[in-house]
């Protein structure tokens, strides 16, 4: 019998058990070093494509997957062999009924809802989600406990964009390898490049739909398939998100790949031009989309401005912005070192910099308030600035700019003393408490920063942070303004979870012509790889070269910070 056909755990029951033993290991008084391992390999196991079993089986190596080391290796043999892990169920055993209660929500931190238990006076699940509707939570232990409680109770169907980055590489490679299909092309939210996104839309080419969706039932093991048509077909991954098939012929590709990746919006403003894109089945040859703009004398729409704002008009005027590239960008502006909460030396981040081909790299270090991220204090700051001017004489082939994150203070204040910020080659200002304020007093707080000379890039503006926390409420418009009266600019923040600016508010900001920075906010080497997703952003809001910040050579770049 072919082994596939008798799959009893998939690869979801595999990352379950994993998380749950994550979980209770984390009540215990176990190494956070080895909860996160579990934690991360479930993650994984739940990305992956192969069938975790039929790899057991086969005796395949799995150290070999980014991960999983020999403990969790074996952890998860045993897991396929048993259906369960003796350490689990000891651990299970041994756990009082609030601990049983909450590991059935792998998201949930154990601790920190014990914590909730005993200041509430509560002990179940069911009243934790009562006291989070009513408010209690928050009021009594915060807004960040109240967070933590409503993402691990909600069943979530949604993924930053980041996460989804592995998965599409894993489904469509296995579209092609194991299925059979001709051609896969990602389309929908994922190719626009949305920050978070609810399913996973692929593009394919096959004679046989009912093969390919039957192997992709075996995705992962098992993933069980949602819906079904003769064209279509949607499987409800290990991951929480949809995955999305839909078939094309080549002659009709480049329709296809229009119809399934534009918005809503988007599709209805170009039918206005085009006729509606079901009719347009029974013309064309529309092999590749150019040709199908060509037909309707449009230029090409990238697929990031395809959300039924102006880019229809546009297209058929030809005045489609010329949209920013990871090429375009000559330098960081927002970058932590060893000195605050960075895992790097500035000469580490400088010289990684280089290497990717900057030519500046602002070192943005906390400011002295914010404790938590081991803030500056100003005689330290004083004594950075006459290192990196000494780093800067021998010239490593980067120049480094003297910064910091400044935190914006309650009352609007920015936390260092002006003779101190005027000492820099520019400041990123940042809001990091204090995140309840209203609406106004919010607006307020911030314009009240910019009116200090030393003010330049506004960082993350919204404070939010996707799938966790929504941003504070702002009110953007009276922002921008008086960011270009007063010469400050903004920033999109490309850490994944962030992309804040957000694409409306980029756009609100170059609409008024402020510019914005594309920084990676990174926190180590690693992390200046992230641009990319704060390009995707940039490009959402249809940014060309000459509305980014970080575009300019530094000659051109300090000037403008001289307010
Ligand atoms: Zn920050
Ligand atoms: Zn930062």
């Amino acid at each position: 019998m072919d082994p596939k056909d008798s799959n009893t755990i998939s690869n979801a029951d595999i990352a379950d058990r994993l998380a749950s033993l994550a979980q209770l290991l984390s009540t215990q008084k176990e190494n956070p070093y080895k909860i996160n391992a579990y934690q991360r390999a479930a993650a994984k196991v739940r990305t992956m494509s192969e069938s975790i079993e039929d790899l057991v089986r086969d005796e395949s190596d799995l150290t070999a997957y980014a991960g999983i080391g020999e403990a969790i290796g074996s952890a998860i043999r045993e897991i396929v062999r048993t259906g369960t892990l003796g350490k689990l169920e000891t651990l299970r055993s041994e756990a009082s009924p609030e601990i049983a209660g909450i590991i059935a929500y792998p998201r949930l931190d154990p601790k920190r809802v014990m914590r909730a238990y005993k200041t509430l006076n509560i002990s179940s699940v069911e009243a934790l989600r009562e006291q989070l509707e009513n408010g209690q939570i928050e009021a009594v232990l915060g807004s960040r406990m109240a967070q933590h409680i409503r993402q691990g109770l909600t069943d979530s169907h949604a993924m930053l964009l980041y996460k989804a980055d592995a998965l599409r590489v894993a489904v469509e490679e296995y579209l092609v390898d194991k299925c059979g299909v001709r051609r896969a092309e990602v389309a929908g939210d994922y190719r626009r490049r949305k920050e978070v996104i609810e399913d996973l839309m692929f593009v394919v080419e096959t004679d046989d739909l009912p093969a390919v969706v039957s192997k992709l039932e075996r995705y992962g093991g098992r993933t069980p398939l949602v819906t079904s048509s003769k064209d279509s077909a949607a499987f409800a991954l290990a991951s929480g998100i949809l995955l999305r098939i839909q078939l094309a012929w080549p002659n009709k590709w480049g329709l296809s790949m229009i119809a399934f990746t534009g918005s809503a919006a988007h599709l209805r403003k170009l039918a206005a031009l085009t006729g509606s894109l079901k009719s347009l089945r029974l013309e064309g040859p529309f092999a590749t989309e150019a040709a199908l703009y060509r037909q309707f004398k449009l230029a090409f729409i990238e697929p990031e401005l395809r959300e039924g704002y102006d880019e229809v008009r546009r297209a058929k005027e030809n005045t489609l912005p010329c949209l920013v590239t990871g090429s375009d960008i000559r330098g960081e502006l927002h970058a932590h070192s060893t000195s605050s909460d960075g895992s790097h030396s500035i000469e580490q981040m400088a010289a990684a910099a280089r290497d990717q081909g900057y030519e500046y790299i602002g070192i943005t270090d906390h400011s002295q308030s914010l404790k938590i991220a081991r803030g500056v204090t100003v005689g330290d700051l004083r004594k950075q600035i006459r290192f990196i001017d000494r780093l800067n004489e021998r010239s490593s082939g980067i120049r480094i700019l003297k910064s910091a994150e400044v935190d914006i203070l309650a009352d609007g204040s920015l936390d260092y003393p002006d003779d101190l910020l005027r000492e820099l080659d520019y400041t990123v200002c940042s809001i990091h408490s204090r995140f309840g304020l209203g609406k106004t007093e919010q607006t307020d707080r911030i314009l009240r920063a910019m009116d200090n000379r030393y003010f330049n890039i506004l960082g993350h503006a919204t404070g939010r942070l996707l799938l966790n926390r929504p941003g504070y409420e702002l009110d953007m418009e009276r922002i921008v303004g008086h960011a270009k009266q007063s010469g400050c600019f903004f920033e999109i923040n490309s850490s994944p979870d962030r992309l804040d600016l957000s694409a409306e508010n980029a756009r609100l900001a170059r609409e008024a012509e402020v510019k914005i920075a594309i920084s990676t906010d990174a926190h180590s080497t690693r992390e200046f790889g992230l641009l990319r997703y704060g390009v995707g952003q940039a490009r959402r809001a249809a940014l060309e070269r000459s509305d980014v910040l970080n575009c300019l050579p530094w000659n051109k770049l300090t000037r403008l910070f001289r307010r």
